[in-house]
């Protein structure tokens, strides 16, 4: 396997317009002859299906959900970042593209940073001329507000629900699309397999949720833009059908997994309650805005908050990090705020949480503008945890939130499978080792409208690519494994649901692969991981049967899936042998507790290759090299 990105040479700025005047075009005319199936109909499928459709090819996508408008991107709270300046606070392309290469712990790849930085600015005009309602200044103009690991306010909102608004925006472009003809919707239609035809992927394999009807659909280019896999960690932000099952079996046909051990612990979100809970709730980083974090001085302070006076908190982020206070990154946020809970200064009946406080906000602002800016966040808080949020201040935990690995991608966003196109959170490409408060729906966005339309033209005009037939070999032996592997899951009748599986996976992955992870942990769970597969494969019960709506059936599916990716993960985790960005190896720690990078021996994208069932993954190194930016220790202070 050969790891090659494509990234153009030459300055910066250029690469993408020069690339773009560079790459193949498919004439007009020719492009109703060219068929794509796009997987994923959030942010990133949405875009680059309506995208697609809009330049005249013949579209099939499918997504999971009864309509693409329930996409988890609906639930994107807090912005989106774009280089814009209009508050004419100093940024810049430039500066966006450092903050997000550094902010990502210097683990991604320049050229494809700058190109996103560039493109930023393009997704807020297509945004506003599809009606999607983003918060305005008083004289008209856009307004924005500051996320983490930026010193300038270059956020764009629409109140906390801005991902909502945005995909209403995509949906709009994606259903005039449908209306013409140019794009056939699959809703409830879960991919399975990937077809892989002479080395390029030409199909995928479904199976219909309601009816259960397994199929194969063929296309001169896949593309998925299926969303992360933070749910392999059980409980996370991310909606309950998240999951890792289209990427992971792209993976398994030969696409290369990139940096899977990268996830992001997100420091604001409501603490765990109890046992039984199946999810957790994000409280968006925009209220980090207005919000202090602190915790009590003294160990043990079990005064009501309001209580405590101002000489006995620990404002710990504002001490620890003066330039960026509150507005630190995710991952030092979540760090911090474990620190203090380690240290017996956590909140709340578990001690695992920290406050979130907008006394001193709605003091010198007043309540009606802290309700004006985050209206719907305190309600939904109020309404989670019977607090009033406008009197007592919040109480937050870090939680999984998002992935910044997913399936290795060139330049041209083309995964190590030729044709295979990968967008969004699904890929690894923008984020590095640690993601920028709203820097994913303007990763989504920019790979959808902005890119793969280019790219995928390209890759279209550049071969012959003869029509498959629905009764290849290959194509056949993909359907016939996914109709086994269905069958096979509802043979089992054991005793254990795969939620229970699940569960218990995720656990392990918290407490081994989670915020803090060591090589000893790691090793623990890489033993534990085959015995908890092989009792899966023995003692699942799935009730009913494959034709027919079944969710055990769909869940057991993703949590076979989740206990194969898990074990990469934390071979990923273990064999890198630093700290960066959201992944924090004890072991790699500087005297105050910061991430210690390795840059002589680590500053590569580590793409997994897969060897075959029960075989260790291998391991391929694409080197990252920095001509524009220094690498420099990250510091927020
Ligand atoms: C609570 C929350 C708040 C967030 N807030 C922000 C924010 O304010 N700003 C920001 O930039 N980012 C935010 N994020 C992150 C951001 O929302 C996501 O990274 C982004 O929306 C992912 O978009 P996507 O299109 O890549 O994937 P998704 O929106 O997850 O879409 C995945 C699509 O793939 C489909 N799919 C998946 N698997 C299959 C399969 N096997 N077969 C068929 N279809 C499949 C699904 O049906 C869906 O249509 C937030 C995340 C969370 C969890």
């Amino acid at each position: 396997m050969e790891l090659i990105s494509g990234a153009p040479s030459g300055p910066l700025a250029e690469k993408w317009d020069r690339h773009k005047f560079e790459m193949k075009l498919v004439n007009p005319a020719n492009k109703r002859k060219f068929s794509v199936i796009v997987v994923g109909s959030g942010l990133a499928g949405g875009s680059a299906a309506a995208a697609l459709g809009e330049l005249g090819y013949r579209v099939q996508c499918f997504c999971f959900q009864d309509s693409p408008r329930r996409a988890h991107s609906i639930a994107a709270q807090g912005g989106i970042n774009a280089a814009k300046n209009y508050q004419n606070d100093g940024d810049s392309i430039q500066r966006l593209f450092y903050d997000t290469v550094k902010g990502g712990d210097f683990r991604a790849r320049e050229a494809n940073v700058y190109r996103l930085a560039q493109i930023s600015v393009n997704i807020i005009d297509q945004c506003v001329a599809q009606g999607v309602p983003f918060a305005r200044e008083y004289g008209g103009l856009l307004a924005n507000r500051s996320f983490g690991g930026a010193q300038v306010s270059r956020t764009f909102y629409a109140r906390g629900q801005t991902g909502q608004q945005l995909l209403l925006g995509a949906y709009q472009a994606l259903e005039r699309q449908i209306g013409a003809g140019t794009v056939e919707m699959h809703p409830r239609t879960e991919m399975l397999d990937l077809v892989v035809v002479d080395g390029r992927a030409r199909g995928i394999v479904t199976r219909h949720l309601v009816t259960g009807r397994i199929e194969t659909h063929l296309a001169d280019a896949v593309i998925l833009a299926t969303g992360g896999y933070g749910n392999v960690f059980y409980l996370s932000t991310n909606a309950k059908g998240c999951n890792v099952t289209a990427t992971w079996r792209a993976h398994r046909r030969g696409a290369a997994f990139a940096n899977p051990c990268f996830t992001q612990i997100h420091p604001t979100c409501i603490p765990v309650s109890g046992d039984y809970q199946s999810k957790l709730t994000l409280m968006s980083e925009s209220l980090r805005n207005d919000g202090r974090v602190w915790v009590p001085k003294q160990r043990g302070d079990h005064r009501p908050p309001n209580e405590i006076p101002d000489a006995e908190r620990d404002y710990y982020l504002e001490r620890k990090y003066p330039s960026y206070g509150n507005l630190c990154p995710r991952d030092i946020a979540s760090r911090a705020a474990k620190e203090a809970c380690d240290d017996g200064r956590g909140v709340g009946e578990t001690g695992l949480g920290v406050y979130l406080d907008f006394r001193d906000a709605i003091q010198r602002l007043g309540e009606g503008r802290i309700r004006e800016r985050y209206g719907n966040l305190f309600e939904m808080y109020q309404r989670i945890t019977d607090e009033d949020p406008y009197k007592v201040p919040m109480r937050i935990f870090p939680a999984v939130h998002y992935t910044m690995g997913g399936l290795w991608v060139d330049y041209n966003l083309m995964s190590t499978i030729p044709g295979l196109h990968v967008l969004g959170e699904a890929n690894f490409s923008d984020h590095g080792a640690n993601r920028l408060g709203a820097s994913a729906l303007m990763h989504g966005l920019a790979d959808g409208y902005f890119v793969i339309p280019y790219t995928i033209g390209n890759y279209l005009a550049s071969q012959p690519l003869p029509p498959v037939a629905p009764d290849h070999p290959e194509v056949r032996a993909v359907e016939e494994a996914v109709r086994a592997r269905t069958s096979r899951l509802l043979a089992i009748k054991g005793n254990r649901t795969a939620d229970s599986f699940h569960r218990e996976l995720g656990r392990l992955m918290w407490d081994k692969c989670g915020m803090a992870r060591d090589a000893a942990g790691l090793k623990e769970a890489l033993a534990r991981i085959p015995s908890l597969r092989e009792e899966f494969w023995k003692n699942l019960t799935v009730p009913g049967s494959g034709e027919e709506l079944n969710q055990g059936l769909e869940r057991a599916g993703r949590v076979a899936d989740f206990l194969e990716f898990a074990e990469l993960m934390c071979l990923d985790a273990l064999h890198r042998e630093e700290s960066c960005g959201g992944h924090f190896r004890t072991e790699y720690q500087t005297p105050d507790g910061e991430a210690r990078r390795d840059d002589e021996h680590f500053t590569y994208v580590a793409a997994w290759e897969y060897q075959g069932e029960g075989k260790p993954a291998r391991l391929h190194k694409e080197p990252l090299v920095f001509e524009n930016v220094h690498l420099s220790t990250r510091s927020y202070k």
